[in-house]
């Protein structure tokens, strides 16, 4: 029997899910503000300092956390992690749902 493209994809998709188990939700977000201290390099309003955050609804208020800086990276990468995790769902869902629909067919 040939293999079915939609059942390797899927396959394929299920397994990749587990190099996203430390996704973590929201949006990455990159504020810049000045901090007060009038002799500091961002009163001049330019150089103002960033503060790295991640947005998150957390019971459906949103909330922001600062990010420290030595863990931007990583977390950069956790953020977008739930992205593919979504992008990889909604391609799971489409298949089965496909497949849902040809069953009925053949009923
Ligand atoms: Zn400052």
């Amino acid at each position: 029997m040939p293999s079915d493209p939609d059942l390797d994809l899927r396959g394929r998709l299920i397994r990749s899910l587990g190099s996203l188990r430390e996704m973590l939700p929201g949006s990455f977000v990159e504020r810049k503000r000045a901090c007060g201290r009038p002799t500091c390099h961002c009163a001049d309003g330019k150089n103002l300092h960033v503060q790295y955050q991640i947005s998150v609804l957390v019971e459906g208020k949103p909330k922001a956390f600062n990010v420290p800086a030595k863990l931007v990276e990583q977390v950069r990468q956790q953020v977008a992690m739930r992205d593919r995790f979504d992008a990889a769902a909604a391609t799971i869902c489409g298949i089965n749902l496909r497949r849902f629909l040809k069953r009925k067919e053949d009923q």
